[in-house]
């Protein structure tokens, strides 16, 4: 069986490859490695191979593995985010990427507030208007992302997409192009207290398609740590 620093080599490769041909700096594009499911041992050797920014996409994952992983660690919420778990989840959040509700953007804003933190979030849209996936539509987002601008306890960094499931990576290329193409429609507005820069796009079946299209950030599960495994059906 590949070892995780074995996989975040092949990972890094792939990378390097895709930001080669891009002609991408290598230091633009952050990896993401997405440990949900996994134990806290497993991503201890993701740590020492390097990584510092991991991805969960529930809070209690988040609070679990938190106190057990070294204080460098980023934690980057990239799952649906339920109001009631965002005071727990403030402390440790490094980047919230799934701000898809106004209520959400007010409850992060409130809660980081009080904790004398503005966190940093992205709007999540939901690109191919996938009914089984979160996230605003590529028409309303201008309008969202203006609305919860003036939130004092968030900043609006940029925009992610959970791009649908293919086994070809190249039919995203274009929800990946789009996003890209929101995303520098709205920096274009010059909003106040909005920073349209970062793009969270790509997971490990198509990373290398979304750095070539401008990804800044990619998120990497099944690539790092291998398949995750539920008890229940349904992920
Ligand atoms: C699970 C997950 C990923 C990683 O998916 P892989 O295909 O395992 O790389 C990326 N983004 C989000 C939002 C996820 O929930």
């Amino acid at each position: 069986m590949d070892t995780v620093k074995d996989n975040l080599a092949a990972v890094e490769e792939r990378i390097l490859n895709a930001c080669k041909k891009a002609g991408r700096n290598r230091e633009d594009v952050r990896l993401i490695s997405v440990s949900k499911t996994k134990p806290v041992g497993l991503l201890m050797e993701a740590y020492d191979a390097g990584a510092r920014d991991f991805g969960e996409n529930k809070v209690q994952e988040i609070l679990q593995k938190a106190p057990l992983m070294p204080d460098d660690v980023r934690w980057h919420m990239i799952g649906h985010l339920q109001t009631n778990k965002v005071r727990q989840l403030i402390p440790h959040a490094a980047m919230i990427h799934s701000i898809d509700s106004e209520k959400l953007a007010r409850a992060v804003s409130a809660e980081a507030e009080k904790a004398g933190r503005r966190i940093p979030v992205l709007v999540e849209v939901n690109m191919a208007g996938e009914e089984s996936k979160f996230g605003l539509s590529p028409e309303e987002t201008e309008d969202f992302v203006r609305s919860i601008a003036p939130l004092p306890g968030i900043a609006v960094k940029g925009l992610m997409t959970i791009a649908p499931f293919t086994e070809d990576p190249e039919t995203n290329r274009p929800y990946f192009a789009a996003l890209k193409e929101l995303c520098l429609d709205i920096d274009r507005k010059s909003i106040n207290n909005v920073d349209m820069y970062e793009l969270s796009m790509g997971m490990t079946g198509d990373f290398e398609v979304a750095v070539e299209e401008g990804a800044t950030f990619i998120r990497v599960g099944t690539g790092i740590f291998g398949e995750r495994i539920y008890a229940s059906q349904g992920q």
